[in-house]
């Protein structure tokens, strides 16, 4: 679009656009396929900004360096708590944990470290904090808080793909306010849930400094 002007205006296409939403790029918050031939695919589609926010990428420095100055759409990604645990477990997975980081409580020693590899990940750029949850079902209730601890002290959004039954969210969530579960009720963004992590995230305006690596 190279301008706006309630005069008409000279154009090589004209193109009906009355009772039609104009906008000048969409912004895709959820994409996985972060490379020359995707990116070409979304720009085709009228996307111009494509987000890793859920997985994000670690390290971030270099992936932003890979991309800057060629990628033909703007793009960015979060500090992914998936990718810190596969890092610091020695997950032989790929974009999701298989090993380790899927099937064993990290130590803590272990979770201190998953901490600093996402914290360093926000130093580098990473527009907020990603977590896959359901994708780390042995990662516990105070490791999940402690990200987001990390995210409120940092002032960055988090992006959640929230916990199925089984892993650490709703059966532990529900659990702890004595609910009973019920068959068949779908995990996920029910309101009470949200409103439990909106929860936590106020809890950040008190004071409850973290370990420091
Ligand atoms: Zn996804």
């Amino acid at each position: 679009m190279e301008s706006i002007s309630a005069t008409p205006s000279n154009g090589r296409t004209v193109v009906e656009v009355r009772g039609q939403v104009i906008a000048p790029g969409f912004i895709d918050l959820h994409f996985h396929g972060q490379d020359a031939e995707n990116y070409a695919f979304k720009a085709h589609d009228g996307v111009t900004t494509a987000l890793e926010l859920e997985i994000g990428v670690s390290p971030l420095a270099s992936w932003y360096a890979e991309r800057t100055g060629k990628a033909l759409i703007h793009f960015g990604a979060s500090s992914g708590h998936v990718l810190a645990p596969m890092k610091v477990m020695h997950d032989p997975g790929d974009f999701l944990p298989s090993g380790d980081a899927a099937h064993r409580v990290a130590t803590d020693e272990e979770q201190l470290s998953i901490l600093n590899v996402v914290r360093q990940g926000l130093d580098e750029g990473a527009v907020g904090s990603g977590f896959g949850i359901a994708y780390v079902p042995t990662a516990g209730r105070a490791e999940i808080l402690r990200l987001f601890q990390l995210a409120g002290d940092r002032h960055v959004p988090v992006f959640v793909h929230y916990a199925g039954i089984g892993g650490l969210g709703w059966s532990d969530y529900t659990a702890s306010r004595g609910h009973r579960r019920r068959r068949g009720r779908t995990p996920g963004l029910q309101g009470d849930v949200i409103g439990y992590w909106l929860a936590r995230i106020a809890d950040r305006r008190r004071p409850n400094p973290l370990p420091e690596n």
